[in-house]
């Protein structure tokens, strides 16, 4: 199946040839997956066979990306300009273009040194560790959170600590629980706000808390995972540990277009980081893609420079699907949901159900036809929780809710 995710349909003959044993390097036990891809396979094999499915499992907007961002890339792929190999860190004046997005946005001084553009923001994360962390170093994390983390931070050959994450808390990360899992061995700490998978954000009360407690480390870095940071409802607001004078030669701010501007099969992303750390990645860069591709970098020029109403309004879709997907989830007796103020997903507690949240997914994609991720994907903490994406349509949402309740009313 995951075949199938990675490579598109895999051609069956070429799969039954022989094939000598596999020997793989020992490193690649250590590397994890995002369970969203796999579930997302499954449920699109089961429609192959005719099953109806709701798509209520994959992180990415539902919505294709605006059109003057389309233009913009239409234009720049018939540049010749465009045609060649860029710097490894990104075109000069793109650098430059998000920088001055990051300074404004941010509320802080910043420079296009610090700038690193690489295709899809997950390479910040990976080049960043594999630049800083060494083995038997400790990386405190969120749990439930991006799986993503800990599968490179085990590949890099550090250890991941789970910082739970707990629904009495908004599953917002409590300072004091964290800080309190600082060892002489951590090196670095990861955020995510608004988070993933449980939309939750975190208060600027507490960013500040963390930060203040790690000004009495000062060998440990902060990355700050802001991919959703446009996706903040109600009266929430967006703190950004690069903003903090006290960090900020040691945050490094992981940001992208996939999420707020509809572009996740686009690739485009950045890091911001100290400029000697910049040219590191930008060396780990050159080892693996050479660049970022140039005319996708220069659409995303445009997306952040353009006139950002189309933006908006599929922020205010997202809102509507958010209120609407957690009231119907209340209404299933056995169900809490809390509100979540960030990102598109909902963090239902279904543990009265008394079975594990994997068994309850399962079920809701085999019975129901409803693709969703059980809390677990996300880390232990995640036990009794279902994630669901509400980036789907209105209609999509309210049925695949509506065939979720079936199930559970079965299992009450
Ligand atoms: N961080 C988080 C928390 C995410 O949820 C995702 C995507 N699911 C990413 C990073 C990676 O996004 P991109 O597509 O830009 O690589």
């Amino acid at each position: 199946m995951f075949l199938e995710y990675a490579f598109g349909p895999v051609s069956r003959p070429a799969m039954t040839r022989l094939l000598p044993p596999l020997e793989l390097a020992g490193r690649m036990s250590r590397l994890g997956t995002e369970n969203a891809f796999e579930v997302l396979a499954r449920a699109k094999a089961l429609e192959a066979q005719g099953k109806s499915i709701i798509h209520l499992e994959i992180g990415e907007p539902d919505f294709p990306t605006p059109d003057f961002i389309v233009e913009a890339g239409l234009q720049a792929i018939q540049d010749e300009a465009n045609h060649h190999y860029g710097p490894a860190a990104g075109v000069p004046d793109v650098r430059e273009a998000v920088a001055h997005h990051v300074a404004a946005t941010r509320n802080v001084e910043c420079s296009p040194l610090e700038v690193v553009m690489v295709p899809g923001s997950k390479p910040v994360m990976f080049y960043a560790m594999l630049a800083l962390l060494e083995e038997g170093d400790e990386v405190i994390l969120p749990d439930p959170g991006y799986p993503i983390y800990e599968s490179m931070v085990s590949f890099s050959g550090a250890k991941p600590i789970s910082c739970p994450l707990r629904s009495e808390n908004n599953f917002a990360a409590d300072p004091e629980e964290l800080l309190s899992l600082i060892t002489p061995a951590t090196r670095m700490v990861i955020l995510n706000s608004p988070g993933n998978p449980t939309g939750a954000v975190l208060p600027p009360e507490s960013l500040d808390a963390i930060v203040e407690g790690l000004r009495n480390h000062p060998r440990i870095w902060l990355l700050t995972d802001e991919i959703y940071w446009r996706l903040i409802f109600d009266d929430a607001v967006h703190s950004s540990a690069l903003s903090n004078p006290d960090i900020r030669e040691r945050t490094i701010l992981l940001d992208g277009w996939s999420k707020a501007y509809a572009m996740t099969g686009w690739r485009l992303g950045f890091g911001v980081m100290r400029p000697d750390l910049a040219e590191q990645v930008s060396r780990l860069m050159i080892n693996s893609t050479s660049c970022t591709t140039t005319f996708v970098q220069r659409a995303g020029v445009v997306a952040l420079e353009g006139d950002q109403a189309p933006i908006e309004a599929m922020k205010e879709r997202f809102n509507r699907r958010r209120l609407h997907i957690v009231k119907l989830l209340n209404e299933i007796p056995g169900v809490t949901c809390a509100l979540p103020q960030g990102a598109f997903y909902v963090f239902p507690d279904v543990s009265s159900f008394g079975l594990p949240s994997g068994e309850i997914a399962e079920k809701a994609l085999q019975e129901a036809g409803v693709a969703c991720l059980a809390g677990t994907s996300f880390g232990k903490a995640g036990e009794g929780f279902l994630r669901l994406s509400y980036a789907a349509s209105l209609a999509n949402i309210e049925e695949g809710i509506g065939r979720l309740r079936v199930i559970l009313d079965e299992l009450r």
